[in-house]
């Protein structure tokens, strides 16, 4: 199951002018509430967090009378912002942002935590009853206060639904269902950071293609992790005597040089989780890691691709406009792929030709020479960079141009020059030892090659 979901504002909103406090600037509503889902959620919950933190601290606040914000979900899951509703009591603002709720609304909400109370008794007992199977668990605590708080923060307490301490971290269970609001959520959150505890958010089930509000406020937080339990969920706890839950977790792809999360769900065990009481975070699989992963690929896939337009459009000649584009490309790449040193002149020392050789190899004409066919690309690879020529010819192999080297080679030069190569090469000869110096670049290039520059390493 894939899912790729963008955020969406309202067509008309009631504050249109929100000040970014950090920087100064107006915020573009329609920019910054149309990125990924994930990314508005969560700066859904900042916001909250930041003002239960510090309140005279804000991060976004509405421009005409500095109240900070809050960013709010339609019921047709389209955001806006209004006055945080706090602030909104004491301010004076031109504009009323004020929610009203009506009566069919309350009588609605009254009716949802009444059928959701049931649900709640029944998941805490399961929670409890799993807990207790696990050997490695103290006894359970239901509905108790948060030990360990002082006297005088008693208006801080926190009553977790069940508690439990498992090697060592204190870890408190909170049932989600759907009438647990954002600010409830942050304040929890708030509450066990500052407590060095652990929470982990259960949920009755979970359907990814059909997530609601009150789940996205919980699981974006998570590193897109989801814990469900159930009577199947116990009953495996208690035979494996380890607590057992269902977890789905979403894992970033690449599909089209475009990020989708595909979910999968997975059986688990409590021991088997990362807790990161620091961040508030307990998962499975780790989204966030994975995430900067796959971004990196994909920005070093851009960057890639603007390094070999410049080599195809400029390398082969020398004039002002080839200079002016490589300062732009190198400056680009230095902060797209800080690793990669590139020199401030493309045509120095054997960069030029090392490079031009690769891109030649991977596409199978020249790239970077006035040379008419692969063929003379690779007499001059043997003639003058004889420790590139390990990289050259995997290259060629890996793209598939071997068979069309040998058409070109009418005379069999290359025939002869290849048997020279695979003896120099098994006898170790130095001329043909590759040169290790640009291995990142050659990396960097020919990404397939990786595996076969870690195995010329060795000679
Ligand atoms: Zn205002």
């Amino acid at each position: 199951m894939y899912t790729r979901e963008f955020a969406q504002p309202t067509d008309t909103m009631l504050l249109t002018a929100i000040l970014d406090m950090e920087t100064g600037l107006d915020v573009d509503l329609q920019v910054f509430l149309s990125r990924e889902l994930g990314l508005v959620i969560k700066d859904r919950a900042e916001l909250v967090s930041r003002y239960t933190r510090n309140r005279e601290a804000p991060w976004l606040v509405c421009h005409l009378c500095t109240a900070p914000v809050i960013l709010v979900r339609t019921k047709g899951r389209r955001f806006h912002f209004r006055h945080h509703p706090v602030e909104e009591v004491e301010q004076k603002c031109s504009i009323s942002t004020r929610g009203q709720l009506s009566a069919q609304q309350i009588n609605c909400i009254k009716y949802n935590a009444a059928k959701e109370s049931l649900a709640h008794l029944k998941l805490k007992g399961i929670i409890r009853d799993s807990l207790i199977a696990d050997e490695n668990c103290t006894e359970p605590l239901v509905e108790v206060v948060w030990k360990g708080i002082r006297l005088a923060d008693r208006a801080q307490w926190r009553k977790p639904d069940v508690q439990v301490e498992h090697a060592g971290q204190r870890i408190a269970f909170e049932v989600q269902l759907s009438t647990t609001y954002l600010t409830e959520i942050v304040g929890r959150r708030e509450f066990y950071r500052l407590n060095n505890g652990a929470i982990i958010w259960v949920f009755q089930d979970f359907d990814p293609s059909l997530t609601r509000t009150s789940e996205e406020d919980i699981f974006y937080l998570n590193n897109y992790n989801v814990f469900v339990v159930n009577e199947a969920t116990l009953k495996r706890s208690q035979e494996s005597k380890r607590m057992a839950m269902d977890c789905w977790f979403a894992t970033p792809e690449v599909k089209n040089g475009q990020i989708y999360d595909r979910w999968v769900k997975e059986e688990v065990f409590l021991d088997q989780l990362t807790i990161n009481p620091k961040d508030q975070k307990v998962y499975y699989r780790d989204y966030e890691y994975v995430r900067a992963v796959v971004e990196q690929l994909l920005s070093a896939s851009a960057a890639r691709q603007s390094f070999i337009d410049f080599w195809s459009r400029h390398a082969a000649n020398d004039c002002r406009e080839a200079n002016a584009a490589w300062t732009t490309i190198r400056e680009n790449m230095r902060i797209a792929m800080p690793e990669l040193l590139l020199p401030a002149d493309h045509r120095s020392g054997k960069f030029h030709g090392m490079v031009s050789l690769m891109l030649s190899a991977r596409f199978g004409y020249p790239v970077g020479y006035n040379l008419p066919r692969l063929l003379n690309v690779a007499n001059t690879a043997f003639d003058h960079y004889k420790e590139y020529l390990y990289a050259f010819g995997w290259t060629l192999r890996l793209y598939g141009h071997e068979q069309l080297l040998k058409d070109q080679d009418t005379k069999g030069t290359w025939a002869r020059r290849t048997k020279i190569i695979k003896e120099g090469m098994e006898k170790h000869d130095e001329a043909f030892r590759q040169d290790p110096s640009f291995n990142k670049l050659l990396a960097f290039l020919v990404p397939e090659i990786c595996d076969k520059l870690a195995q010329a390493r060795a000679w």
